[in-house]
């Protein structure tokens, strides 16, 4: 039997990339999964290719970041699999740019969709979670929220941000005995990586005392551990799988 058995879990993100590898490694511990992107069809892919393979899986088109469609998403799960018990915000987008040229809408889309998504999700997520008294809640943010990056100050204060709402969460919700943790990647290799430029990936990796790039595996076996009762005595935490890249 599995860890997950009889829990349901929300993915957002999850049409590719990371968040399909989470969905398909919480759904083989025998968690029913609802798989929610903003693209429909990548979405209802990865649900497809959860369901043959013997896991229960359903897709919704939403986006994050609003507010509506994150109610959508939350009451999907319940229509579908009667509850929920597990929240992984996951989507993630970036608009990288030096701060002298970003515009504001590269700023504003950024900090919308990484940190608001992840807001509306955990409001609508919580009310749920607190009646039951139960819910693992796993925020993605990035080693670069602690670190910073050059061309990044957008998409690293939204993931700095995503530290401080792991925090409060935390701290809100731990008398409902509902944990929330934030899991900062390093360098991992996925579409949003593969197009960069040869050179600034082997420089991302000279700095990785690990010596290589992480895989969405390595991200998805530390939720699954977040979101399994193995951790039940963590919460407020942020866990870097970086290779050792960022060391406080
Ligand atoms: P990806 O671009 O491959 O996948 C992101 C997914 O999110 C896509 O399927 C996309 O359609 C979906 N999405 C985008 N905007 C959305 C919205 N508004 N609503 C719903 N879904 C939306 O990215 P990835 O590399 O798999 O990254 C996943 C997460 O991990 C992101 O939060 C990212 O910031 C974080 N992360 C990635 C790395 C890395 O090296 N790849 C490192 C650190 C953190």
């Amino acid at each position: 039997m599995g860890i997950l058995e009889k829990k349901v879990a929300i993915i957002t993100g999850a049409g590719r990339g990371i968040g399909r590898v989470i969905a398909v490694e919480l759904a083989k511990e025998g968690a029913s999964v609802v798989v929610a992107d903003i693209d429909e069809n990548t979405a209802k892919e990865t649900a497809d290719g959860i369901c043959s393979s013997g896991g229960k899986a359903v897709s919704i088109a939403g986006d994050v970041s609003s507010p509506e469609d994150a109610k959508e998403i939350v009451d999907k799960a319940l229509e579908e699999f009667s509850g929920l018990d597990i929240l992984v915000n996951n989507a993630g987008i970036v608009r990288d740019n030096l701060i002298m040229r970003m515009t504001e809408d590269e700023w504003d889309l950024v900090i919308k969709v990484n940190l608001k998504g992840a807001f509306n999700l955990i409001k609508s997520a919580s009310r749920v979670m607190l009646k039951r008294r139960y819910g693992k809640i796993i925020n993605i943010s990035s080693v670069v929220g602690i670190m910073g990056n050059v061309g990044q100050a957008n998409y690293s204060a939204s993931k700095a941000g995503i530290i401080g709402l792991t925090r409060s969460a935390a701290k809100e919700f731990a008398s409902r005995n509902i944990c929330v943790n934030a899991v900062a990647p390093g360098y991992i290799e996925t579409d949003m990586t593969r197009n960069l430029p040869e050179e600034v990936k082997k420089a991302f990796i000279s700095t990785i005392p690990l010596k290589r790039a992480g895989s969405a595996g390595d991200v998805a076996r530390v939720v699954k551990f977040l979101a399994s009762p193995d951790s039940d005595y963590i919460t407020g935490q942020v866990i870097q799988v970086d290779g050792g890249m960022v060391m406080a």
